[in-house]
């Protein structure tokens, strides 16, 4: 990997703890490997708790000079920052590849919208803007100020390496507070490649560190225990997601989490079905089917059900599966087993009940964990498939007769983050954008992720917003100061 890279200085053999660059101080190590090829990329320092308390005391004491920098002295670095990484997205983009598994193009795709929230919070920096109201009596004065929650602690997973984390760490760096991650251990080179970046562009020792350790359990509580951490930012399953609420409850921890999906993807017999097609390609089989806004289950009209299954199955069928790094490959390895496994439990499952494949279905000719992106017919609600999310090329078609029964259907999940559908009537669009209980709504597109908009869910898909001038609100708190004059 380091040959094909034009700065290899990016490909991190060290974690970044309090503006060091360190190894294990038992010198423990764990391995990143690719799962396309199966090889060790690097081996990395296995931090324990110890490093972890040190990332928080050094994120604690430098938080209070990083926030009285001006929002514009935060937004030159931060702009610095998005610079560097735009300059630097072909070797970003071949990192994640090797460490995740998604083709290149979109590997430098997410390096682009990492750079985006980092460019946009610089400039929402300078905005940050408390509020005078005027008082209730004739000697009152009333202002709201708004200021730094303070330390933050990030956990992220492997499906975005390095957007989960920028658009975590953009928004609080702008707010003034300070930042530790914990990336997932299978993906940690890409955190590591933008710590480095952000220490070039001058953001200051302390204020960003990133923990690299296998050892999710013990670091995860420490972030939610220690005293010195304001606020803890998640992104992951809805299991964990609670299991973090819960440990945070004693000191009742600021939380963001974006947790789990089951995304329906509904499409009208009065949609574009060519449009409707190209929608559900993306929206299911972008990052292999490894995304919580993947579409989850997708339900067609009976009047272009057969002319919606036929088009989606030939265009699936057109799919290059392979490593990333190859042109002209579309679809990348599972990033284990266990999701590989996921998958075939699904279609299993689907087929022992009356399901139809048509198109793959099967673990692909190159092994391990490739497998062919497979579309099943006749889906029904008594298959596994509709209340678990399959986060793998799984696109599972239900038929419906009427609106109604369509709404019910997809709002009978406990979860709600992205939604999608399909149709060119006008009053349809406006009841279903009503309707449908989700903190995402894509209407006649597949692709609802910006920078520009906040992103997040309802029901049991989590708290708070990513992205927008919303997104800063998570990472400050009110002051309402009343003085009194005479
Ligand atoms: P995914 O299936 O996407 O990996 P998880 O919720 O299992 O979702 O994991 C998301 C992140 O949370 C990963 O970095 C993982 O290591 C971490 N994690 C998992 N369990 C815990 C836990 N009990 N405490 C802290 N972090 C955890």
């Amino acid at each position: 990997l380091k040959s094909l890279m034009n700065d290899p200085s990016l490909l991190s053999t060290k974690a970044f703890v309090a503006g060091e660059w360190v190894d294990a101080k038992n010198g423990e190590t764990f391995p990143v490997t690719n799962p396309a090829r199966g090889d060790v990329l690097v081996n990395l320092p296995d931090l324990d708790v110890a490093d972890a308390t040190r990332a928080i005391d050094a994120a604690y004491a430098v938080q209070k000079d990083w926030a009285a920098h001006t929002g514009k002295e935060r937004a030159a670095i931060l702009r610095k920052w998005y610079d560097l990484i735009v300059e630097n997205k072909d070797d970003l983009g071949m990192i994640l590849t090797a460490e995740m598994g998604k083709p290149i193009t979109e590997a430098v795709g997410e390096i682009l919208y990492s750079a985006s929230f980092i460019e946009w919070f610089g400039e929402e920096a300078k905005r940050i803007y408390g509020e005078t109201i005027p008082g209730h009596q004739r000697d009152k004065r009333i202002t709201v100020l708004k200021e730094p929650v303070g330390v933050v602690a990030s956990i992220t997973p492997w499906n975005f390496p390095s957007a989960m984390i920028a658009r975590k760490v953009a928004p609080a760096l702008a707010a003034g507070c300070t930042f530790v991650a914990r990336p997932a251990k299978e993906t940690p080179l890409s955190a590591l490649a933008l710590a480095a970046l952000a220490e070039r562009a001058g953001v200051p020792k302390g204020v960003f560190s990133v923990v690299t350790s296998s050892k999710a359990r013990p670091i995860g509580k420490e972030f939610c225990e220690n005293p010195k951490v304001r606020k803890l930012t998640f992104t992951g399953s809805t299991e964990v997601g609670r299991i973090l609420m819960a440990q945070c409850a004693p000191q009742i921890m600021k939380l963001s989490l974006e947790l789990g999906g089951n995304a329906p993807f509904i499409v009208f017999d009065d949609a574009d079905v060519d449009a409707a097609v190209q929608g559900a390609l993306i929206s299911k089989f972008r990052n292999n089917g490894q995304t919580c806004v993947c579409s989850n289950r997708i339900y067609v009209q009976e009047g272009v059900y057969e002319e919606f299954s036929k088009k989606l199955a030939a265009e699936v069928n057109k799919m290059v599966v392979g490593d990333g790094l190859i042109e002209g490959v579309t679809t990348g390895p599972l990033i284990d087993m266990g999701g590989l496994e996921k998958v075939e439990e699904h279609i299993e499952d689907a087929t022992s009940k009356g399901a139809r494949i048509i198109a793959g279905g099967k673990r692909h000719a190159l092994g391990s964990t490739f497998f062919e992106p497979t579309v099943l017919a006749d889906v029904t609600s008594q298959m596994l498939v509709t209340n678990e999310e399959t986060f793998g090329p799984l696109a599972p078609l239900f038929k419906f007769k009427t609106e109604e029964e369509v709404l019910a259907a997809a709002n009978d999940t406990i979860y709600g983050l992205a939604s999608y559908f399909y149709s060119n009537d006008l009053n349809r669009v406006v009841r279903m954008q009503e309707g449908l209980e989700y903190g995402i709504v894509g209407v006649n597109t597949g692709l609802i992720s910006t920078e520009v908009a906040p992103f997040g869910g309802v029901k049991q898909s989590g708290l708070g917003r990513e992205g927008s001038h919303h997104g800063i609100e998570d990472f400050v708190e009110m002051k309402y100061i009343c003085t009194n004059i005479t």
